[in-house]
Formats: structure tokens, C-alpha cells, sequence
């Protein structure tokens, strides 16, 4: 078989058939198509990276598996690529050097429910998590809003925060990631289990730096959420009212994110549910916090156009609120218009509505704001991720600028290396991918300093990296 990468001199042949019994996909469409994930969302990565692809998919499914295909890829130097879901936005599971990608999503059993924690198999999907936990009362502490597609090793490699995370925090607070396991990529691969603090060398790491088979998460007692949609005037306000509801005492939000109204135009499904032309708030509240909720909004001046059990929700034909949060907000654009794009901003804090009032007319009619609350230590933040109307990469860097200039810091959308967007700026998480990647087959060209720093020991890594 020859490569479909062209980047690759291993017979892929001889390479599957080592692998049985573990199942392969060589059928060059289908391999394309496991070698995309959502970088799209950027013009600039969908420019370099669309034309990457990977030479072979294997799809293990057991941890017997998953070892023997680390130890098969280990002996023909083969670079890997793990996928989950492919719901990255930056290309984290594009395959830059081909070679083989290891689709997680056959290990996806649900392992142990207990109090207060959940123990899945690393291709399990965060809705099935979230069904399984039901019978014991609780549910995950966060989940991203991909949940339907994707896998919880996927969330932990590559995402960071979802909803819940303005109850509970970011992924990488004490307590929410309990624990992992990761196999390393050698002759022999070794399971290496990581507690606490330690699963920060992994989180976020996007693969680079250990395979994750097992994830243990913080799961909390779970409530009768009501979907709200509530509407303003002004931004601003809009926005005010988002960090009230943050603070309030007798509102247990666990979603709250503010939109500008003109990205609301692209809200088909809303129309009729919510007042046209205004900016919108959405939140997730328990049900016995509604009244609070209601007054809440209306001494702010805003209109409470939506409140709704799931069973109303799916009698009225609408999808989850959720939908029009996180990234999903700019996914309901991009099915519109493929010239939108986005960012991720970071905004002072406290949260500040004058600030976002006084950057507003800066930013220009090509940047329309939509905010995320989350708590991230104990302190309530939100952070801007933007519709841009993209038009040159020239005109997005005059756009970052004003965001910085401003007291805003970008954690830029649109780079493909790890230590690009904010999580692991520095060489030091890569002391982690020397132990348990020595030849670094694992995504290695994600990261900008690997070449640099791969024939050092992870002590010396560790010392480079902390200078
Ligand atoms: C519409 C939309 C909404 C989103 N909303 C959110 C959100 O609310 N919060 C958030 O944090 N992110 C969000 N994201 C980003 C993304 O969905 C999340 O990061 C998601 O959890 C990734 O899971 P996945 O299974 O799709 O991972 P993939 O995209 O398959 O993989 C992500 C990264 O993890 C690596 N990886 C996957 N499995 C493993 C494994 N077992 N071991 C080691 N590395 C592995 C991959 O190589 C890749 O680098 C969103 C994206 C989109 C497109």
C-alpha cells in the first residue's frame, strides 16, 4: 500500500497486518476523513493543515489492544496521532507527519460509578457518561458542549472548560480531574497512573505526551436544570447581568453566556422564541432557583423570553441551550457563513461591563462579542470568544492587537502548536512526552520546541524549561 500522506517509506501493508487482530481502516476516503478534525473554523489553519492526512487508522478496542498497537507503531518508528471525537478546533488531531491514527472511540466503557466520581475508558462519549451517572443521582461536573460526539481522553487531552465550569470551575482546578492513566509508546508500553496535579502534565498536552486509556472525573449531585434565554437592549447589560447571576447567592447557575444580538441573527432555530434584534443571555439554573432568575432579570431591565424543563425544550422542537454556547455559538454562524471566524480572548477581572462598553466601538463592526462565565480557581472570569468576519490575516492580527492594547490577552485560535494557545507555554511539559514518548512519535510536530529539546533527558527538560 503506498502512503496516503506521501510523508511516510513504511509498507502500510505489512504494518495492518502486524496489527490484527486489531481492526485497520486503509481506505484512503475513510482515512481522510479521520485525519480532519474542526480547525476549519480558522481560515489560517484550514490553509495549512488541509492537506495533511494520516496513512492508517486503527481501531483498538481494549487496553491489551491499545499496547500492542503502541508496540507495533514503537518498532516501525511510525508517527501517531490519538482521536477521539475529532472536535478539536486547532488541528490538535490532524496527523502533520501522516502515519497512524489511533481512533479511541471502541474503548468506551463506562468502568466504576462511585460517590462522587466517575472511572471511564478513554473513548467513551461524555453524553453516555452523563446517562450512565443518571441511576446514582449525579453528573459530571463539567462537560464540553461537543458532549454528543465527544470522548472524554479527547476532552482531557485537548479541551478545557464547558458547561458547569462556572459551579465547578475549569478542568484543570483541584478535584475535577481526579486521575489518569496513560500507556508511554515503547517496545513494551507501561500503563503510568496520574493523580491530582500530576494529570496536568497531560491535560491539555494534545496527545504529545502519553496515551490516555483511563480518565477518573469529579462528578456532583445532579439537578433539574431549566434552560433559560433571556433578552436586553444593550450589551453591556446583557453582559452586567451575566456576572449577577455569577454572584448571586440564590441562583446555582451552571451555564451562563452572553451573545451579541447580531450573532443571534443566525438563530433560525430561536426565531419566534426570542425578541429579534436584541443581545441574549443563556443560562442553565435549577429548577427551584426560576423565581430568583426571573426577578433577577427583570431589575436589570432584560425580558425573559425562554424558561424550559428538557421535556418542554424537546416538546417545543428546540435544541439544548447549550447549543448556543462555547464553540457551538460559532458553529450556528459558520453553518450560515464560511467567512466567519473566531478568537479566544481573556478579559479583565473582576468582570468589568464598562470595560467591554469602551472596547466595543474599537473593535470595529467585524467583531461581534459573545462571553463565556467560568470560575477558574475561586474567582469568576468570563472570556470573549468573538465572531470575526475574517478578511486577511493582517486585518485579524490589527484585531488582536486592539484586544491586548486593551487589557484583553488573546490565546490565539489559530495555531496549530501546543504551546500556542495559553495551557502549556513553556518546554517543561515536554519532560513528560521524553518519559513517556522517548522516541516521540506522538504528535511531535504540535510542538514548537520538541526539536529542540528531544535529546535531553526530562530532568534536563524540566531545568531548560523553568528558566
Ligand atoms: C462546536 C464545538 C464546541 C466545543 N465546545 C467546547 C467546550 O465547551 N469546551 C471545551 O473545552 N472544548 C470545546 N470544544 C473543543 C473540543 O470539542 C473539545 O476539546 C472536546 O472535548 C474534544 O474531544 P474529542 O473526543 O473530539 O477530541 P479530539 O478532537 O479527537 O482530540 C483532541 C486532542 O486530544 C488528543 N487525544 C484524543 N484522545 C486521546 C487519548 N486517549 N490520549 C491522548 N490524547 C488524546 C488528540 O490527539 C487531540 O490532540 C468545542 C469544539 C467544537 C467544534
Amino acid at each position: 500500500m503506498t502512503s496516503i500522506s506521501g510523508k511516510t517509506d513504511i509498507d502500510w501493508n505489512a504494518f495492518a497486518a502486524a496489527l490484527a487482530p486489531v481492526e485497520t481502516i486503509a481506505e484512503p476516503v475513510l482515512v481522510k476523513k479521520r485525519s480532519r478534525d474542526f480547525f476549519w473554523y480558522s481560515p489560517i489553519l484550514n490553509a495549512e493543515l488541509k492537506t495533511c492526512f494520516g496513512d492508517l487508522v486503527a481501531r483498538p478496542k481494549s487496553l491489551d489492544e491499545m499496547a500492542h498497537v503502541l508496540a507495533t507503531a514503537h518498532a516501525h518508528n511510525a508517527p501517531i496521532v490519538l482521536r477521539g471525537g475529532g472536535t478539536g478546533n486547532y488541528g490538535q488531531s490532524v496527523p502533520m507527519a501522516g502515519g497512524l491514527i489511533i481512533d479511541t472511540t471502541a474503548m468506551n466503557k463506562v468502568l466504576e460509578v462511585g460517590d462522587g466520581y466517575v472511572r471511564a475508558e478513554a473513548g467513551a462519549l461524555m453524553a453516555d457518561i452523563n446517562a450512565a451517572l443518571a441511576d446514582s443521582g449525579q453528573e459530571m461536573a463539567m462537560f464540553p458542549s461537543t458532549q454528543d460526539i465527544a470522548t472524554v481522553g479527547g476532552f482531557v487531552a485537548g479541551g478545557s472548560a464547558g458547561i458547569g465550569s462556572i459551579a465547578n470551575g475549569a478542568l484543570r482546578d483541584p478535584g475535577n480531574l481526579m486521575a489518569l492513566t496513560a500507556l508511554s509508546v515503547e517496545a513494551a508500553p507501561q500503563a503510568r497512573v496520574f493523580e491530582g496535579a500530576e494529570t496536568l502534565h497531560i491535560h491539555h498536552a494534545w496527545g504529545l505526551n502519553g496515551v490516555i486509556t483511563e480518565v477518573t472525573l469529579r462528578t456532583v449531585p445532579k439537578r433539574d436544570w431549566v434552560g433559560c434565554m433571556a433578552t436586553f437592549d444593550a450589551y453591556d447589560t446583557a453582559y452586567a447581568t451575566g456576572h449577577a447571576i455569577a454572584q448571586a447567592g440564590d441562583i446555582a447557575a451552571k451555564l451562563i453566556t452572553t451573545v451579541d444580538a447580531r450573532i443571534c441573527a443566525y438563530f433560525p432555530k430561536l426565531d419566534g422564541h426570542i425578541r429579534k434584534d436584541k443581545h441574549l443571555l443563556v443560562s442553565m439554573i435549577p429548577a427551584e432557583d426560576q423565581d430568583a432568575f426571573r426577578r433577577l432579570i427583570t431589575a436589570q431591565g432584560g425580558h425573559v423570553d425562554l424558561m424550559m424543563t428538557d421535556a418542554a425544550r424537546q416538546d417545543m422542537g428546540l435544541p439544548h441551550v447549550f447549543d448556543f454556547s462555547y464553540n457551538h455559538t460559532t458553529l450556528q454562524v459558520l453553518k450560515a457563513d464560511r467567512s466567519a471566524t473566531y478568537q479566544q480572548v481573556g478579559c479583565p477581572i473582576p468582570p468589568d461591563p464598562q470595560a467591554i462598553a469602551a472596547l466595543r466601538p474599537k473593535l470595529g463592526d467585524d467583531v461581534w462579542m459573545h462571553h463565556e462565565f467560568a470560575r477558574v480557581g475561586a474567582e469568576i472570569v468570563t472570556f470573549d470568544l468573538p465572531i470575526i468576519w475574517f478578511t486577511t490575516p493582517e486585518r485579524l492580527a490589527e484585531i488582536n492587537a486592539t484586544y491586548e492594547a486593551n487589557g484583553f490577552p488573546v490565546y490565539d485560535a489559530h495555531t496549530w502548536n501546543v504551546e500556542g494557545g495559553g495551557l502549556k507555554a513553556d518546554y517543561t511539559h515536554l519532560a513528560w512526552k521524553k518519559r513517556m514518548d522517548p522516541k516521540g512519535l506522538l504528535n511531535s510536530p504540535k510542538s514548537r520546541f520538541w526539536d529542540a529539546v528531544k535529546d535531553l533527558t526530562p530532568e534536563q527538560i524540566e531545568v531548560k524549561g523553568a528558566k
